[in-house]
């Protein structure tokens, strides 16, 4: 009896021990979701709003994404699709509000799939996109995703019914390129994934380069606007624009002047991560740590700068 108590207990601790191991071996990634959902969990990432703008302009949020939709005589445009289900929901509230009026322009920002997803749920009369954005497009094979039949380059003024927009352009910045939607009468700037508003990016900011993101957001910056309408969170004013060109310049700065401090990357070892990383923490602890996803996705923010340093991108 005590023989078989003892070869119990001993398979208890293997199989205790195990476990336990194996669960270590998870925690990262548990640790990893448990700050992406607080991130994304936000309160200014819940819900569904249909927000009016003034002067046929309207923004619909479907929990963490927003489009932007102008009302003209032509028929209704739509920025940004986004996925199936917002796209879905987004037409019922505009068949509602605007009954029997067809979206006669779908317009893509870029060619990240998180924004041109399930724009046949729009049934648009046109699909419009950056030339450079085709290949991707093209490449999509599989996606649920409404190629473009229009693709146009460069900065222009398209001019819908009485409506006119601005779409500036944004290369080397997000994505293979980047359009932003600028209203000069209504003072307006809808620059998807060009900024948040006192909020770090998710994940480090994926697909964007250092030097093409400042000059976009200088570019943004010069444009005379008071109302920034976000992608993602919450909406604000023109410091969206000029805080978040302040962040990317802020922490390049420090990493580069770390670099100098601590020696090159080339002869790094733990020791140089360790100061590199801690004194850029250090400022960005100071100066932002009350933004939004601080916490959460702060330090993937250094870490996306600091390879960007090291590799000139
Ligand atoms: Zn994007």
């Amino acid at each position: 009896m005590k023989y078989t108590l003892r070869k119990l207990l001993g398979f208890f601790l293997i199989f205790s021990s195990v476990t336990l191991l194996s669960a270590c071996e998870d925690i990262t990634i548990y640790l990893m979701s448990f700050q992406a959902d607080k991130y994304f969990s936000a309160p200014s990432a819940q819900g569904n709003r249909f927000e009016e703008l003034g002067n046929g302009l309207y923004a619909f949020q479907h929990g963490l994404d927003r489009s932007l939709i102008v009302n003209t005589t032509e028929g209704l445009v739509v920025v940004d699709s986004f996925n199936e289900k917002m796209a879905k929901d987004l037409k019922q509230i505009l068949n509602q509000k605007f009954p029997k009026k067809p979206v006669s322009h779908l317009i893509y920002s870029h060619h990240h799939l998180d924004h041109a997803s399930g724009g046949y749920e729009l049934n648009p009369g046109k699909v419009i996109a950056h030339e450079n954005t085709r290949w991707h497009f093209d490449h999509y094979l599989g996606t649920k995703t409404l190629k473009p039949t229009h693709y146009i380059s460069g900065s222009q003024s398209l001019k819908f019914g009485n409506h006119e927009i601005k779409l500036i352009d944004f290369e080397h910045a997000h994505a293979e390129h980047l359009y932003g939607f600028y209203f000069p009468k209504d003072k307006l700037l809808y620059g998807p994934d060009l900024a948040l508003c006192q909020t770090f990016f998710p994940f480090g900011y994926p697909d964007y380069n250092h030097y093409g993101q400042i000059h976009a957001l200088e570019e943004a910056a010069k444009l005379n606007f008071d109302r920034f309408i976000s992608s993602h969170f919450n909406n604000g004013d023109k410091s969206c624009v000029t805080e978040t060109l302040e962040l990317f310049k802020n922490t390049r700065a420090i990493i580069l002047e770390n670099f100098e401090q601590y020696g090159q990357p080339n002869e790094a070892d733990g020791e140089w991560f360790r100061q590199v990383i801690g004194s850029t923490k250090k400022m960005i602890k100071r100066d932002y740590s009350n933004w939004h996803g601080y916490d959460e996705m702060g330090l993937a923010f250094m870490l996306r700068q600091l390879t960007g340093a090291v590799m000139g991108y």
